[in-house]
């Protein structure tokens, strides 16, 4: 008898491992089951479709019911919910009939999480943006003339990107975010670097505030209780806070699953129930650098887990090993990416880490409209393993956290870096990559004594009146129109070896200059002048200034 597989969900895992179990095996007979009327289409398009960037709704339709049957000989049954799962008996029921399987892949995705917000159930000018039903709904009530504030919840990918389609047509756009930072997947300095970029495009953001209550007039949302006694108006509500994985039908079989829910699966997308595989936003996976089941709900995974798991449910033995939280966004002109374990991940696994930042040109000064690259590596404090990085900039961020994510993958050290052979042509890069300027400064720090100050331990130092002696290496000139720190006094490199008289020998000094070269080169003229207590700002004042927009400096009272 020919194999029998049935997949339980038809977006992005169903369909992948539906093509890849046809293609392994001709004569399984494979069906898939969709609750909706819509299949494998391209959900992490719908934000841009909203703007219009993405032209039109059929632009995300990838595949069609009648290419998978006809091209994939898939028995494809959309507006088809499976209900129940007898597992003892493998087969898979519907309201429409009992289907027996020999080898079921779950790829039931994920939901959106609503939290309980009174009087929302009340109103119908807000959706989720999360299926080709919410597009409709966002497309036909809050893009609409009528319509001129929207509030985004939720500052996760997801409502960063709807909330600059959103802007982009021209609506008013409040995000409410019920944490500390915007996109928390990244650690406070980058989200800073975010929510700058957002909000000089004019969207409004609002910090640490969860919703528990919204006024409702006729069906409709007129007013978000911010809960400090203000209340926000709006006309449309795109609701973006969290996902839950759509697992019950198999928890309430016993499958294994982690803290929200996500199933727990073995390298082959094997659940810890017999012959179901499962693979996708509703499962967790291995995080390659803690060993600790993750849960990374992203694209890039579905596919290759439902890949896996269809390959795997006819016979073969494909892996997927597991992740370590690769992303990244467009944010207007910018763009903001991340790989790996971050300060918050590395210090919740008690991995002691390095860091090094550096602002580099991301092409050659010399060559037009050169921009800036921010890239931050940490790295493991005895061994020098690269364990995470975070990029900002407006060129290239995309090659570099690849770059940086192979590396992680390939357990390289940041010593290794400036090794590397990358590509070079001055329209792509410069001579010496910013991922190899990451791996030249940490050699400074690991092999040469370099001590960099972050701007974090600056602010600190900084609000809690420490005794320091701040000298900005720059020009006079770029100190200009206040651009400079409030407490630093100006040396320009070129003048700092008649002006060593100047400088206290006996406390710690800190040095910045615009991004971290000159610091860098005053730093080693000191040092060799026999300065002890030495730190180069990394990032310069650049980053200074980018960070203290979102933490202003609060100064202790000095007693
Ligand atoms: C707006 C948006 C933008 C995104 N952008 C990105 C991005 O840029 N990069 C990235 O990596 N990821 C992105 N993602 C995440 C990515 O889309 C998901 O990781 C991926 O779609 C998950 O695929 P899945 O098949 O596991 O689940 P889903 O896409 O959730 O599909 C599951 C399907 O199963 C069906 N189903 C559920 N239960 C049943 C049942 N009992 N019977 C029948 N059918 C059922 C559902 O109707 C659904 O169609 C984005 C997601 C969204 C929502």
């Amino acid at each position: 008898m020919n194999n029998r597989i049935i997949i339980i969900g038809g977006l992005s895992a169903g369909p992948s491992a539906a093509a890849k179990a046809r293609r392994e095996d001709e004569f399984a007979d494979i069906k898939l089951f969709e609750k909706t009327a819509d299949i494998s289409y391209a959900t992490c398009g719908i934000p841009y479709a909203l703007s219009g960037h993405i032209a039109s709704r059929e632009k995300l339709l990838v595949t069609d019911v009648e290419m998978l049957r006809k091209r994939f000989k898939i028995d494809v049954h959309t507006i088809e919910e499976v209900t129940d799962i007898d597992i003892d008996n493998k087969t898979v029921i519907t309201p429409i009939g009992e289907y027996p399987y020999d080898k079921l892949v779950f790829t039931t995705g994920a939901k959106t999480f609503v939290p309980p917000i009174t009087n929302l159930e009340k109103a119908t000018n807000w959706s989720a943006c999360r299926s080709l039903g919410d597009f409709d709904h966002i497309m036909k009530d809050g893009l609409v003339d009528s319509v001129n504030h929207i509030t985004v919840m939720g500052a996760g990918l997801i409502g960063v990107e709807v909330a600059e389609n959103l802007i982009n047509v021209g609506k008013k756009v409040t995000i409410i975010e019920g944490g500390a930072t915007v996109l928390p997947m990244w650690q406070p300095k980058f989200s800073a670097f975010a929510q700058n970029v957002l909000e000089d495009k004019g969207i409004e953001i609002i910090k640490n505030t969860f919703v528990k209550n919204v006024i409702v007039e006729g069906e409709k949302i007129k007013q978000i209780d911010l809960g400090n006694g203000k209340f926000l108006d709006t006309e449309f509500v795109v609701m973006s806070v969290g996902i839950k994985p759509n697992t019950e039908l198999l928890l309430k079989k016993g499958a294994a699953a982690i803290g929200n829910g996500a199933l727990i699966v073995n390298q082959n997308m094997e659940t810890s129930l017999p012959g179901i595989y499962a693979a996708g936003d509703n499962v967790s996976i291995e995080n390659l650098i803690t060993h600790q089941a993750d849960y990374l709900p992203l694209g890039t995974h579905s596919n290759k887990g439902g890949r896996a798991a269809g390959f795997n449910s006819v016979g073969g033995n494909e892996k997927l090993f597991g992740g370590y939280k690769t992303a990244i966004i467009q944010l207007f002109d910018y763009t903001l990416a991340r790989t790996g374990l971050g300060p918050r991940d590395l210090e919740k696994a008690g991995i002691n880490y390095k860091k090094t930042l550096i602002v580099a040109g991301s092409t050659p000064s010399y060559y037009p409209n050169p921009q800036d690259i921010t890239v931050e590596v940490f790295y493991e404090d005895s061994d020098f393993t690269i364990l995470g990085a975070e990029v900002f900039g407006q060129v290239g961020v995309d090659k570099r956290v690849d770059v940086l994510s192979t590396a992680i993958y390939a357990k390289l050290k940041i010593t290794d870096l400036p090794q590397l052979d990358l590509a070079y042509a001055p329209p792509y890069s410069p001579a010496k990559d910013p991922v190899l300027v990451a791996g030249y400064v940490a050699e400074n720090v690991i092999n040469r004594g370099c001590s960099p100050l972050s701007v974090e331990e600056l602010h600190q130092l900084i609000s809690e009146n420490e005794e320091m002696y701040i000298i900005d290496v720059r020009n006079p000139s770029e100190r200009a129109n206040g651009q400079f720190i409030e407490s630093s006094i100006n040396i320009p490199l070129e003048d700092l070896r008649e002006n060593l008289h100047k400088i206290p020998i006996d406390k710690p000094v800190i040095l910045h200059c615009a991004r971290g070269m000159r610091g860098y080169i005053a730093a080693k003229i000191l040092a060799q002048h026999g300065f002890k207590n030495i730190n180069n700002l990394a990032g310069g004042f650049k980053i200074w200034k980018e960070y203290v927009r979102q933490y202003p400096m609060v100064f202790s009272e000095v007693l």
